[in-house]
């Protein structure tokens, strides 16, 4: 289980142990480890062990598989599974079960990944540590007394508790980069277009990105390229053919950054930073510098308006998504026990009975942002800075290659720090928003322990298109850490004692 994706992959082909077994040891693992860390909202033991039996008869009759064919995966219970309950974290859609595969899920099925389960999340993905699931939060492996980060606190805890070697996550804001920044782990939000939409119960539909939540920069390319590439059925997918990300993160990892220009960004990692977070982030770039990366210093001065611009365009088109849920259609259904059962009752009841308060806050902010009247004063002014923060990209990129921040102004914080401030849960994603309202690509990898001993995240961002580029500096920087580190960092997690 501790083995990294591809070298279980490795394993797989070389026969040295089944998918079946494989897949079962994470069974038992989850069986054992999860009543502590609550990654998994639903866990489909039987369907994941008839795809691994599945691949693993395809192999021994010689048929040519997928090269993660028989690696068992999670996935965020954002992404909707033919057959499979999907809530997102809601009451709102306790026991549904979608009728269609997410397109990425398909190419999963396709590749012969076995899905073990999906993971928890804050509802409807809305959220910096988990602490907003209808189903109870997850818990850092690290620390089971702080948060996983969020929305896909599930999915980087399963990663790093060794429940699954690979998941998925979706990143809005932030999801997938900040909880894989404080769990140690590996989480890319690709470029907007990269991976299909189809699927993913939508939170902002001009922000949300699914993508990998991984231990190595190599297993998260591996993951990028079965499930990246165009999707018909997604009108915003990009036409482009995709180039090989499993090569770029190969290709990096010699290690050798001659040449490569390295912006770092002024406006994130300054102040609100803690001191241990900085000084991490400072000593991954001595490693650059070592490795013959250029530094440079940029400037984004709009990135200080990002946050606030986000919590403008994501409040506005998550009341326009969540519309739906009206007790109609599907999912909860919920009729007023006095007064007459009128349609506009029902639905006053079902919303105000199936949102928690996170989602119900955003909806009323997001309305009244949208409303006549105050559309041009907050909706409006909100897309000219996004304008603006794409423009500060493109001057950046001029100047580097990639540009790198730390990914989360603290690690692990204990839970309740955060819950009763909306705006103190908000400020984690100062470092991830800038990129989801360009629509560029970034990485999140643990670039060490801050002095409280717990994982912090290295950032890299990319050019929208040049994922590539955020897999090349990825695994050169993974090499260069952990030619010092000797060991994953995962490995000095206080290990897990199994609960049962
Ligand atoms: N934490 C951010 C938010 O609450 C990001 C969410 C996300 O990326 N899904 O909106």
């Amino acid at each position: 289980m501790t083995l990294s994706a591809a070298d279980l992959a490795a394993a797989l082909a070389a026969g040295e142990v089944s998918s079946a077994e494989a897949t079962q040891a994470h069974l038992d693992r989850i069986a054992a480890v999860d009543d502590d860390v609550h990654a998994f909202l639903h866990v489909n033991g039987e369907e994941a062990l008839a795809s691994a039996a599945a691949v693993d008869a395809a192999r021994s009759a010689g048929e040519s598989l997928h090269p993660l064919a028989g690696v068992p995966i999670a996935v965020k219970d954002v992404v909707v599974t033919q057959g499979q309950v999907t809530t997102a974290g809601s009451k709102m859609l306790e026991g549904w079960v979608p009728p269609y595969d997410a397109t990425l899920v398909t190419r999963l099925r396709e590749a012969g990944l076995p899905i073990l389960g999906k993971t928890n999340m804050d509802e409807f993905a809305m959220g910096s540590s988990t602490e907003h699931s209808a189903y109870g939060p997850t818990r850092n492996p690290w620390d089971l007394g702080r948060i996983p980060g969020g929305s896909g606190g599930g999915s980087a805890a399963a990663v790093a508790a060794f429940e699954a070697p690979l998941a998925i996550g979706t990143d809005t804001g932030g999801s997938i980069r900040q909880p894989a920044a404080v769990t140690g782990t590996v989480g890319v939000k690709p470029t907007y277009g990269s991976v299909s939409r189809y699927g993913l119960i939508a939170l902002a539909s001009s922000l949300d990105q699914a993508g990998p939540c991984t231990r190595t920069v190599l297993d998260a390319a591996l993951l990028h390229d079965v499930i990246g590439g165009h999707d018909p059925r997604d009108s915003t997918s990009l036409p482009d053919p995709a180039p090989s990300y499993t090569e770029a993160a190969r290709n990096g990892a010699d290690g050798d950054l001659s040449g490569v220009r390295i912006g770092v960004v002024s406006e994130l990692g300054g102040e609100g930073y803690e001191p241990g977070v900085r000084a991490s982030f400072h000593a991954a770039l001595d490693k650059l510098t070592a490795a013959g990366a250029d530094i440079v210093q940029v400037s984004c001065p709009s990135f200080s308006a990002a946050l606030a611009a986000y919590y403008l365009i994501l409040p506005s088109e998550a009341s326009s998504n969540l519309a739906k849920f009206d007790g109609m259609r599907y999912g909860l259904r919920v009729e007023p026990t006095d007064g007459p059962v009128t349609a506009e009752r029902v639905m006053a009841a079902t919303r105000g009975e199936g949102f928690g308060d996170e989602v119900k806050r955003r909806i009323i902010l997001g309305t009244y942002a949208l409303s006549a009247g105050y559309y041009d004063a907050y909706y409006g002014s909100a897309q000219k800075v996004r304008t603006l923060i794409q423009r500060d990209f493109a001057a950046a990129f001029e100047q580097a290659d990639v540009l790198v921040s730390p990914t989360a102004p603290t690690t692990a914080f204990p839970f309740g720090a955060k819950l009763d401030d909306p705006l103190a849960m908000y400020l984690n994603d100062v470092a991830t928003i800038p990129a989801n309202l360009a629509g560029v690509p970034g990485l999140s990898l643990p670039s060490g322990l801050s002095d409280d001993g717990l994982p912090v995240g290295f950032q890299i961002l990319a050019p929208a298109r040049e994922d590539a580029r955020l897999y090349s500096v990825g695994a050169a920087l993974e090499t260069l850490l952990l030619n010092d580190w000797g060991a994953p960092l995962l490995s000095k997690a206080p290990k897990l004692e199994a609960s049962k």
